[in-house]
């Protein structure tokens, strides 16, 4: 089988790479798995100086790095070198945290010594989405490689330029061989992989069904999984929010990676009182943004990753249409080559419509006018997803008692846009999935919290 990539600005055929056989697959996984025996006893201090290597040299490709994900999967210059910018930090981040992370913890008892210690599993399985090629994966790559894990990825086919770098990265910044590899695999051989006996857990960012699919097979396997899955985030905006800052703040959100991105801006919840003036200065946001090619330095939004993804998202908006939502702004397939959808509001949008109850993974907002506050906190949990949720208000202290008592989601953020933090605990609940990836919270995902008792 062949692994093509397609630029999606062009439509041109980037490349194509030979697939790996299930049998490839288990070689190379049984390669990483002996690297793991010796890289659990390297030190904290020798797994955090490959780490800085690694960081250092993806400043320097910085440029390159972006200019490969422009070109397999449309993201714009400047967002693709802020992305590599931050897996740069991520590494970092562990590479100088890990280690007081995972110290031991004394427990006092009645025994001469009583501790916990956080061992590593083996190696771990990672299937990553192409919506951030390479944030997406230095995120799991950064602590469960810290810990003591290895690991193996399979990204998402469209981006297997990508999948390849961050092998070469890794190699490049001298780790020892196999404690990272790629596998050029489609979604078919992941149950494969998952029941191979040296893969000890999985980690997954992607859609829900991808994740009740994974889930299933890794439940049947008992094996540990993370799942980091789809959103549809709601903003809420309340009769005191400062409205011109708030429709800034929520037209970035939503236009960010041409609005594919989990933790996007979704769903905009707003009081009557102020309905019309926040629409009027979200409207004027969401127009500014420029389409076109994602290499060009002017240009704010690129064309989405595939056209078929263009085409499911714009029939969600005809679907939500013929149900009553009314189209402010957008709507319509640009005559364009590329696979590009322009900013679009849909206003009126009520249960029972895609726009309402699905994600829509592009730049399209839904907006929902609410009488007032206590219908907009429940308009937002009106949702099977549980990802991001933010409320815009001046009140501060309301603000944060409805970010953290009210909203049903992971990531609750007051007067602006939810964003992953390597110091910050990320996922969701409900179908946005389990566990946590970043933090402290996120490192102990895949380790053996071992406790050890001497009499
Ligand atoms: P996707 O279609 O679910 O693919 C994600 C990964 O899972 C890819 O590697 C894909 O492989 C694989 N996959 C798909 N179906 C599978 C199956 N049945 N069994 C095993 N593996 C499977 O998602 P996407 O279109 O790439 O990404 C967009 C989705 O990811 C959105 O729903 C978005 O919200 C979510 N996401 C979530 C987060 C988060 O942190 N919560 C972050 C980013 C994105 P192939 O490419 O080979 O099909």
């Amino acid at each position: 089988m062949m692994i093509k990539s397609t630029n999606p600005f062009s439509g041109k055929k980037v490349n194509t790479y030979e697939a790996h056989s299930l049998q490839g697959t288990s070689r190379i996984i049984s390669s990483v798995d002996k690297a793991f025996h010796s890289w659990r006893n390297t030190s904290f201090q020798q797994r955090a100086a490959f780490m800085l290597n690694l960081a250092s040299i993806l400043r320097s490709k910085k440029d390159e790095l972006a200019k490969l994900m422009a070109i397999e999967m449309g993201k714009v210059m400047r967002e693709g070198i802020a992305e590599v910018e931050k897996c740069a930090w991520v590494c970092e981040y562990f590479a100088q945290n890990a280690e007081t992370m995972l110290e031991n913890e004394p427990i006092e008892t009645q025994y001469s010594s009583s501790f916990v210690s956080y061992q590593p599993l083996g190696t771990i399985l990672a299937v990553m989405p192409w919506n951030f090629p390479f944030w997406q994966v230095f995120r799991f790559l950064a602590p469960t490689l810290m810990a003591g894990n290895t690991a193996v990825l399979k990204h998402a086919s469209n981006v297997p330029g990508c999948a390849l770098a961050i092998e070469e990265l890794v190699r490049e910044a001298g780790f020892p061989e196999n404690v990272f590899r790629t596998l050029l695999v489609g979604s078919s051989l992941v149950e494969g992989i998952i029941r191979n006996p040296a893969v000890k857990a999985v980690s997954l960012t992607g859609s829900t069904p991808a994740g009740r699919s994974v889930a299933a097979i890794a439940g049947s396997e008992l094996k540990k999984c993370v799942l980091e899955l789809g959103g549809s985030d709601p903003y809420i905006i309340l009769k005191d929010a400062p409205l011109e800052q708030s429709a800034t703040i929520c037209a970035t959100s939503r236009l960010l990676n041409a609005g594919q991105s989990c933790i996007a801006a979704k769903r905009f919840i707003v009081v009557d009182e102020v309905y019309s003036h926040f629409l009027e200065h979200f409207t004027d946001k969401m127009n500014e943004a420029r389409f076109g090619d994602p290499c060009d330095p002017e240009i704010t939004m690129g064309p989405l990753a595939r056209t078929d993804l263009r085409d499911e998202l714009h029939q969600q908006v005809v679907k939500s249409v013929k149900k009553g939502a009314e189209i402010v702004l957008g709507g319509e397939i640009p005559n364009l080559k590329g696979a590009f959808y322009p900013p679009t509001i849909l206003e009126n949008v009520k249960p029972g419509m895609p726009a309402y109850d699905d994600e829509l993974f592009g730049p399209v907002a839904s907006v929902i006018r609410v009488k007032n506050e206590a219908e907009a906190v429940k308009v937002a949990n009106d949702t099977p997803f549980g990802l991001g949720a933010a409320v815009f208000t001046k009140d501060t202290v309301a603000g944060s008692r409805i970010a953290e008592l009210q909203l049903d989601a992971g990531c609750c953020f007051v007067n602006d846009f939810v964003k992953s933090d390597p110091r910050l605990p990320f996922g969701g609940i409900k179908q946005s999935g389990f566990g946590r990836e970043l933090s402290l919270q996120g490192i102990r995902e895949f380790v053996n919290v071992k406790t050890v008792v001497v009499k």
